[in-house]
């Protein structure tokens, strides 16, 4: 079957926001003026239908990613009297929803990565918040154009120019506002769409009929300087638009088509208001998604590496180029099964196509294709360039695999995660758990690369690890739901890391010659600390042979080996230069193993040569608080031995910024209801390694010694 959506009328986007601004309600909201969501469901009664899982229902936040597609005719355009009509000018929109959790960035990265433009929702009261922060940088580091949603304005408190401000002062100086909202908080009746000038209404119980009216003249003023201010950020950033600008003859078109321009272009970011919940402003939000935000063929050619030459290539935003995609997420459809959600760069997904997953260098046939819709599954039988949809039933398929055609490979570029900052010891309950856990925990893992399962070898413990205490307490209360599995898990456990302060050198001698063939490995090794963060690298310095090139890799082998259990108290030893650079070797008796042997010890010896100390992750922290507790909250934290950044006011309340050691906060939620009547929130995510002060290191290496 042909395309039916030519692909400028595509767009791939995800919504964005600090917890409780309104992505879910946003979004659902989206999905039902476009007419795939039936029924306007609330947050609060779990009814809303991009929250899949059960616990996010309960706990009203969405936790993974799911692709829904949808289709938009803007308000502007005349209103299709045919199905001809309603196709030739429909866009079709793919959401890609991306959690609203911190501890969930990872998620959001791997969102961020597959789509084309983001609209970011802020709550109208709140202004920026922690997380709108953390994800508008990750949004920068991805280069994703976007366009912002002031929500909320119906709120007590509600503040479209603060929250502005806001948007400037800490996120970006191209914010413009394109609508501007017809009285505040409980009066916000409508809004001013400063680009047709002219008042919108929402009409009709849930909003569906968008109503026009001619500007009211006691708004007049207030809504000619905010057209003002549009028009001279567009003349300030477009010479084009400049030069109409003097001569004084601007059109409509003109400020569509420079708005666009310099949206996709980083240097402009449009800023509209409204309210979900009250359903006012959200299509023409809608508008301003397939008006400003890029189809696929706006970007850059997305780039990979042949596999055969290493070199890196790329491939267009085409039907026609042979066919590439990337796995972006993994869920478990309890009907169908295994869904790997993909984004199709170039060429054509059919189902009955075998693909080559680069990533693992399997083939594998692929059989059912579907598309996601807000309430139903559509299978298909293909995907085209630029689209977005789900493979139906394979379980080979990871997070970060790229498939492509076998006669025309490439890779994407990884996603890199974070390892794990804590651990956790995990137990079956009874024998029949025993058994489904591991099969439960290994779907959760694959679903979700930030999340790991490990063997402690000293003590035989099962560990589960992951980025904060809440991610791991969610994946308990799934393997529970989902699986059936019901555990027993132990206290949090800091991944704390080991790491030398110093350069220093040894020699690691593995040599047995008594009788028979004998061993022989001889390395000398250097260690040098690197800076934090940058894990490990091994350098081969070894000149004319002294020791084969055939030996290296073993070296390098028991080099790793040695890394995984530091010399202090067992912890991955991490941000180290090994540098090999003399040894010897015997014609006969030398081997892989004997080799590998010596560069453990050598590692070993020189790690405690290197003044060795530990690190602890270190948390980025923001409460907000009422202004009231500020003492008491503070106080708390400085007894945990937080760096308190800033202090400044949000609105009516009080917000500390600050970076903590996380072996301080668990049970943190808790201890701060309780200081603040049950009106604080924090949120955390990890920021990096430091060093850990030496008399708390001494009790980490005590309590190692106490657990043999
Ligand atoms: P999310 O965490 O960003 O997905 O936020 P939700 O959509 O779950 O919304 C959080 C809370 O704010 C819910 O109780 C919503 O009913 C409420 N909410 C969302 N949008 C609005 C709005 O426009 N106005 C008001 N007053 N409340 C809203």
């Amino acid at each position: 079957m042909p395309r039916l959506y030519p692909l400028e009328k595509t767009r791939n986007i995800g919504i964005i926001a600090h917890i409780d601004a309104g992505k879910t309600t946003t979004t659902e909201r989206i999905l039902y003026y476009t007419g795939i969501s039936y029924k306007i469901g609330e947050v609060h009664e779990g009814t809303t239908v991009t929250d899949w899982m059960p616990q996010e229902r309960e706990r009203g936040i969405t936790i993974t990613s799911a692709a829904i597609t949808c289709f938009w005719t803007p308000t502007y355009a005349k209103k299709p009297e045919t199905k001809e009509e309603r196709m030739s000018g429909e866009y079709k929109i793919n959401i890609i929803d991306t959690p609203g959790h911190v501890d969930f960035t990872a998620e959001v990265e791997r969102s961020l990565r597959v789509l084309d433009g983001a609209v970011v929702v802020f709550d109208g009261v709140q202004g920026v918040e922690a997380q709108s922060e953390t994800v508008w940088y990750q949004a920068d580091k991805y280069k994703v154009p976007r366009i912002c949603f002031i929500n909320k304005i119906d709120r007590m408190g509600a503040d479209f120019e603060f929250c502005l401000k806001s948007i400037k002062d800490r996120l970006t100086k191209d914010a413009v506002l394109i609508t501007l909202p017809i009285g505040q908080e409980e009066n916000f009746s409508g809004v001013i769409d400063l680009i047709f000038m002219r008042e919108v209404y929402f009409e009709k119980e849930k909003g569906e009929e968008v109503v026009f009216k001619e500007i009211d003249p006691s708004r007049k003023e207030e809504a000619d300087y905010w057209r003002h201010v549009l028009v001279e950020s567009l003349a300030e950033r477009d010479e084009e638009f400049m030069e109409k600008y003097f001569s004084g003859e601007i059109k409509t078109e003109d400020l569509l088509k420079t708005i666009r321009k310099l949206t996709l272009n980083y240097k402009l970011v449009p800023v509209y208001v409204g309210s979900s919940l009250k359903n006012k402003g959200v299509q023409l939000l809608l508008d301003g998604i397939v008006d400003f935000l890029p189809s696929p063929l706006d970007l850059p050619s997305p780039k990979g590496i042949d596999p055969l030459t290493n070199q890196e290539i790329e491939r267009k935003a085409d039907d026609n180029e042979s066919f590439s995609a990337l796995i972006f997420k993994i869920a478990i459809d309890p009907y169908v099964g295994t869904l790997s959600y993909v984004r199709v760069y170039s060429g054509i997904l059919q189902s009955g196509m075998t693909v080559l997953n680069t990533s693992t260098g399997e083939t594998l046939r692929v059989g059912r294709i579907a598309r996601m819709h807000a309430n139903h599954r559509e299978e298909v039988s293909e995907l085209f360039a630029g689209d977005i949809g789900a493979i139906v039933g394979v379980k080979t398929l990871k997070t970060g695999d790229t498939l492509c055609d076998p006669k025309n490979p490439i890779v994407y570029e990884k996603i890199e995660f974070a390892e794990p900052v804590i651990w956790m010891k995990i137990e079956p309950k009874t024998k029949i758990d025993q058994e489904k856990m591991g099969m439960a925990i290994k779907s959760l893992a694959d679903e979700d690369p930030t999340f790991r399962l490990m063997q402690n070898p000293e003590t035989g413990d099962t560990l589960i690890g992951g980025m904060g205490e809440l991610h791991l307490e969610i994946k308990v209360d799934r393997l529970k739901r989902e699986f059936n599995v019901e555990v027993n898990v132990g206290r949090p456990q800091v991944a704390y890391l080991e790491t030398v302060t110093k350069e220093a050198t040894a020699e690691g001698k593995y040599i047995r010659q008594s009788g028979g063939r004998g061993q022989y490995g001889h390395v000398w090794l250097k260690v040098e600390p690197l800076e934090r963060g940058q894990g490990f690298e091994f350098v081969n310095a070894i000149k004319g042979g002294i020791i084969p090139d055939n030996f290296i890799p073993s070296v390098e082998k028991g080099v790793k080996e040695a890394l995984d259990k530091g010399v202090m108290a067992g912890y991955p030893i991490r941000d180290i230069r090994v540098i090999l650079f003399n040894g010897s070797y015997h014609e006969v008796d030398s081997s892989d193993i004997a080799f590998k042997i010596a560069g453990s010890i050598a590692l070993q010896e020189a790690v405690k040569q290197a003044n060795p100390i530990l690190l602890e992750p270190i948390m980025k922290l923001e409460v907000v608080i009422p202004a009231e507790f500020l003492g008491d909250v503070t106080g708390d934290l400085s007894s945990r031995r937080a760096r308190i950044e800033e202090t400044f006011d949000r609105g009516m309340s009080k917000v500390i910024r600050c970076k903590v050691p996380l072996a301080e906060m668990f049970g943190y939620v808790t201890v701060l209801r309780s200081l603040t009547q049950g009106r604080g929130t924090a949120v955390m995510e990890f920021s990096h390694y430091d060093p850990l002060p030496i008399n708390l290191s001494q009790l980490i290496i005590q309590s190692k010694v106490n657990e043999k």
